[in-house]
């Protein structure tokens, strides 16, 4: 079977993946843009399940159609599987349930949304100057509704299609959806949407089991991208000028714009920030005389956890890189870390083991006289028979489902009854998540007297 190749893709300066970094942190781009870019195996995953869910939609199939097939890309090389290929087909199902008509992989532009030039010069090349792929767009003239959706792959960090604003109930659109949206009302304005028709801006996430939207008008859709006008333009105008003339003004760290930027963990400004967290000197000394937080004091310190575990994350991962690269970093060191877990070969059914008469006698070979080659899955059956394997047992239910529920539809609907599922245990999040809260919570533990000690 051939390789699937999918070249590298040539991203806008100001592109939608990035723009919750330039729109917040205008200087980040232009200070990281000579840093070489890296790629990642998880972006390059992403990639490959992009494509097989394209595929999908476009051919009219579902993703196990396309487990086995292999694909390189950036140099790194994939076999689609059958978990993540039912992940990749729920997200196909969501997209099968929006009605009206439907686009996969739509080019959207948006740099005339925000005053931008449609290309930038890099180097010799013409660069899309804000422009990227939006993986769905759906218009549904019935409702008057434009839809557009965003698969992510990754499983580790929630992405939320809106955040609450600090100090406020009200909510801001994830920056890169609400590009997509805009200028996805804007690549069909012709077709008669106005502003009174709803944008509906998803973010789905299969594999976190994720799904979460935040709708907008196509006016307020406007009237937002007319606030981000200035911060866009300011942001590619310190893009031109480059690092020597960006100053630590230029540079405004958070969470959300230092979550991917290639500087953090060695930007000063982020430094800064976290840092100033901690009262020094006087201010150290000036502080009441804290036992115990209390609950808003708490809600702070979780406000922040996230933040500065990424921050120290990204730093260690920056002092890892310069002290291989020949820094001497105080009181630090580059040691050898651990051996990773002992492997046979990949195929030990083939990849053979040379034993001697007196080896084949041990593990029971009936009359061996030379010394011979024996492949080392039957040699170490045997010598130790049923014991050597695994035992077999069935995959969870989550990796059932897609297999049985299309193959065998009777069985799986016996099998029903005979599934438990244990109840969700109780369990901290951030407020944009999409699940209610629960309500008539009953102090069962002690809670903070008025002194606030337990
Ligand atoms: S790490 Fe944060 S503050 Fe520093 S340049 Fe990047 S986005 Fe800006």
């Amino acid at each position: 079977m051939s390789v699937i190749q999918i070249p590298a893709y040539t991203h806008a300066i100001l592109s939608p993946s990035k723009a919750a970094q330039w729109l917040n942190c205008m200087g980040s781009i232009g200070i990281t843009k000579e840093l070489p870019r890296t790629s990642s195996k998880y972006a390059a995953e992403g990639t490959v399940y992009h494509d097989v869910t394209r595929r999908a939609l476009i051919e009219g199939k579902d993703c196990d159609a396309y487990v086995g097939d292999k694909y390189e890309v950036e140099g790194f090389k994939f076999t689609v599987d059958d978990d993540n290929a039912e992940a990749a087909q729920r997200y196909v199902d969501e997209i099968r349930a929006i009605p009206g008509k439907r686009f996969i992989e739509v080019e959207l532009e948006y740099s005339h949304l925000l005053g931008l030039p449609k290309f930038i010069e890099v180097n010799g090349e013409q660069v899309p100057g804000g422009a990227g792929t939006g993986d769905f767009v759906g218009i549904d003239y019935e409702n008057r509704v434009v839809h557009s959706v965003d698969l992510k792959f990754g499983r580790g960090d929630i992405v939320y299609a809106s955040y609450v604003k600090p100090d406020t109930d009200t909510r801001e659109p994830n920056e890169q959806l609400a590009l997509y949206g805009a200028a996805a009302a804007a690549r069909f304005d012709l077709v008669g949407i106005t502003d009174d028709w709803l944008v509906k801006m998803a973010i789905s996430q299969p594999r976190a089991n994720h799904y979460d939207s935040h709708n907008m008008t196509v006016g307020e859709l406007k009237a937002w991208v007319a606030s981000k006008r200035a911060a866009a333009n300011r942001a590619y105008v310190l893009y031109t000028w480059g690092p020597e003339r960006i100053d630590l003004n230029d540079l405004k760290a958070g969470d959300k714009q230092c979550r991917w930027c290639p500087l953090s963990g060695n930007c000063k400004a982020q430094t800064n920030k976290i840092m100033d967290r901690f009262p020094k000197g006087h201010a150290a000394q000036a502080m009441p005389a804290l036992l115990t937080l209390d609950d808003t004091q708490l809600a702070e310190v979780l406000d922040s956890a996230d933040e500065i575990e990424r921050y120290l994350s990204a730093a260690r991962a920056n002092g890892l890189q310069r002290a291989l690269s020949g820094h001497t970093l105080p009181n630090w060191k580059v040691v050898t870390g651990r051996r990773g877990n002992r492997e046979l070969p990949d195929e030990p059914e083939t990849a053979r083991v040379e034993l001697s008469v007196e080896a084949m006698t041990q593990i029971g070979v009936e009359d061996a006289e030379e010394t011979g080659q024996i492949p080392i899955q039957d040699a170490i059956h045997f010598a130790i028979g049923e014991s050597a394997y695994k035992p077999r047992t069935l995959k969870t239910v989550k990796q059932l489902e897609g297999a049985l529920s299309k193959k065998a539809p009777l069985l799986w609907a016996a099998l029903q009854p005979h599934i438990t599922q244990s109840d969700g245990k109780p369990s901290l999040e951030r407020i944009e998540d999409s699940r209610p809260p629960i309500a008539n919570l009953t102090p069962e533990f002690p809670t903070p007297n008025a002194a606030g000690l337990l």
